[in-house]
């Protein structure tokens, strides 16, 4: 990872102004990403994890620390902009780490939590992607399918991943050929942020898959049970029991498609290596086909599959999604009160493949 950086220097020491423009038009969430940071910036560690060039623009891709140094203390991840069509992933984070920033100059009781907890945002990764309205980065690879990884089981024809070409969707990069730089980043940052605490977890923000709205956990790439059901059943449970009227479909991702060189998959198998940490990797995939139903325009524009466009429904997807972050903040804080242990995770376990392996 980059040292820490003074974020308005970045991408803006050349041409500011056309930067400043192209943000303005192209790019209107890394533009109030970079105004968040100058207002926030005492309570934000700001680091590029690396940069990326389109249109001779230079375009850093932030990550954003807010909590607590040690080492040891549990960690949540909240990513989102990893394919760049879905920009009200991007969006909601944004909302959400402004309302956390605004709230630590008054709120206690959050001050104190995060005393005990680290958050680190990520929440813009595929900055060229989003502004050519691609799903792919600059390059034309879907980063979701380009971790060094092959699928285990028959991953879905094109969607899966392919290598035919970058002009495709879902290319995963030539053989053999490093990460992209977005990838590595991503999977750098979670190597040295994430893995050394004793429990952490991502939420890796997407959207534009069905009309409900799931949580996916691995594997993306195989019909196996993973290593840490039970506590993903515990985690559901909890969820389940703090909010009953809640609507997130918990399940395996591989249910829709397998697909190769998921990073997810890729970052939980390197997490093996340390037995004796918990690391839950989770993508929530915001339904969106409610919002092309509700109202068929959306299909006149590739963006409208992806993203509201009534602002209504907007302000809606905003505000719906907080109460989850919100609780996935206090569950990995307080990952010690829930997580199973002993008999009472092998009847998790057990539990576990019956409801999601069936
Ligand atoms: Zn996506």
């Amino acid at each position: 990872m980059d040292t820490q950086v003074d974020a308005r220097t970045v991408g803006s020491d050349v041409e500011p102004q056309r930067y400043y423009d192209y943000c303005l038009r192209y790019l209107p969430e890394l533009f109030r990403l970079e105004q968040l940071i100058s207002v926030h910036e005492q309570h934000l560690r700001i680091d590029v994890v690396t940069q990326v060039v389109s249109d001779n623009q230079v375009f850093p891709v932030y990550a954003l620390t807010l909590g607590s140094r040690a080492a040891e203390v549990p960690v949540i991840a909240l990513v989102g902009g990893v394919h760049g069509v879905e920009r009200i992933g991007s969006q909601i984070l944004l909302v959400f780490l402004e309302n956390l920033c605004r709230r630590l100059h008054w709120d206690t009781g959050l001050q104190e939590e995060l005393k005990h907890l680290r958050l680190v945002f990520l929440p813009l990764l595929n900055p060229v992607g989003m502004a050519r309205g691609w799903r792919s980065n600059g390059n034309g690879v879907d980063l979701m399918r380009n971790a060094p990884l092959d699928a285990r089981d028959d991953p879905a024809w094109m969607v899966g991943g392919q290598r035919i070409s970058h002009h495709l969707p879902w290319f995963r990069g030539a053989e053999g050929e490093p990460m992209q730089p977005e990838a590595l980043a991503l999977c750098t940052l979670v190597e040295q942020q994430l893995f050394p605490a004793d429990f952490s977890l991502v939420l890796d923000v997407h959207s534009g898959f069905g009309v409900r709205d799931r949580l996916w956990f691995p594997y993306a790439g195989s019909t196996e049970p993973l290593e840490h059901l039970a506590e993903l059943a515990a985690l559901s449970q909890l969820l389940d029991e703090t909010y009953p009227h809640h609507n997130y479909l918990m399940e395996p991702q591989f249910d829709h498609y397998i697909s190769h060189g998921d990073l997810w998959d890729y970052l939980y198998l390197r997490s093996l290596n340390h037995p004796e940490r918990t690391f839950l990797p989770l993508t929530l995939e915001i339904g969106s086909w409610l919002w092309v139903k509700k109202n068929p325009r959306q299909l006149t524009s590739f963006s409208g599959l992806f993203n509201p466009l009534v602002p209504h429904r907007h302000q809606r997807a905003m505000r719906r999604h907080h109460l989850l972050l919100e609780f996935m903040m206090r569950a990995v804080r307080s990952s010690s009160a829930w997580l199973p242990t002993g008999k009472q995770r092998s009847h998790y376990q057990i539990n576990a493949i019956k409801d999601w392996y069936g």
